[in-house]
């Protein structure tokens, strides 16, 4: 048996051409239901719904033997004994600072002020500011970061941007983009040697798929 982990939203439903291509077929839709087991059109292929954050954890630890995650999580979350074979190109987006419109940023910055950012993002945040010399107080959150400045609880977020929208909707504007994000394919070191033959398939599958 081989089990992919995946989450739900942009990563799974742009896995699905890759999946495809290496003649898997998911024959559930996690969205409608509720099962956390998806089966495939390959008897000796499943897929695990996890969260997005927990997908290293999975495939760490042998819960599964693949998985796809975004490099954010991967450099949050640490990626100890995972093998990353491909940068897959999907969920693209980037990790950035934004303020409120009326905060100014630069000002703030080069005083060598302290700044007090708000994110998910801690470890990110901190070696970013940490290189720029930037002193930073910084509060974890778990989702919703937008709101921070907009409380006066944050001068800035760390969060990801794709279209801007979220941030523009929130009236905070995008003031430096600290990496680009993309997804990932991770797998289990020692189930890349037990079953080197169908999970190398894959791989070279998803490879070709995205011209690499
Ligand atoms: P947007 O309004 O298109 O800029 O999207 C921003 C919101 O979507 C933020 O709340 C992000 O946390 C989330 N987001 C954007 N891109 C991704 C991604 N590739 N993976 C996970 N969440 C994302």
């Amino acid at each position: 048996m081989i089990t992919l982990a995946l989450s739900k939203g942009r990563i799974f439903e742009e896995t699905l051409p890759l999946l495809k291509a290496a003649g898997i077929e998911v024959l559930e839709d996690p969205e409608t239901s509720r099962k956390l087991i998806l089966t495939t059109n390959q008897p000796n292929v499943r897929v695990l719904v996890v969260r997005a954050t927990d997908v290293p954890t999975y495939v760490q630890y042998g819960g599964a033997d693949l998985g796809i995650t975004g490099r954010d999580t991967l450099l949050e979350h640490g990626s100890d004994g995972l093998y990353q074979p491909l940068d897959l190109q999907i969920a693209k987006c980037r990790i950035s600072v934004a303020v409120r419109s009326d905060f100014d940023y630069a000002t703030a910055v080069k005083k060598g002020s302290r700044l007090t950012v708000a994110t998910k993002y801690v470890a990110i945040s901190r070696d970013f500011f940490a290189a720029k010399g930037v002193h930073v107080d910084l509060i974890k959150l778990y989702g919703s970061m937008e709101l921070a400045p907009l409380v006066g609880m944050a001068d800035a977020i760390v969060d990801l941007v794709s279209t801007g929208n979220t941030l523009k909707a929130n009236q905070l504007v995008e003031v430096e983009r600290i990496m680009d994000i993309s997804s990932r394919l991770v797998v289990n070191q020692a189930a890349l040697k037990l079953k080197q033959a169908p999970i190398r398939k894959i791989i070279d599958a998803f490879a070709a798929a995205i011209g690499q």
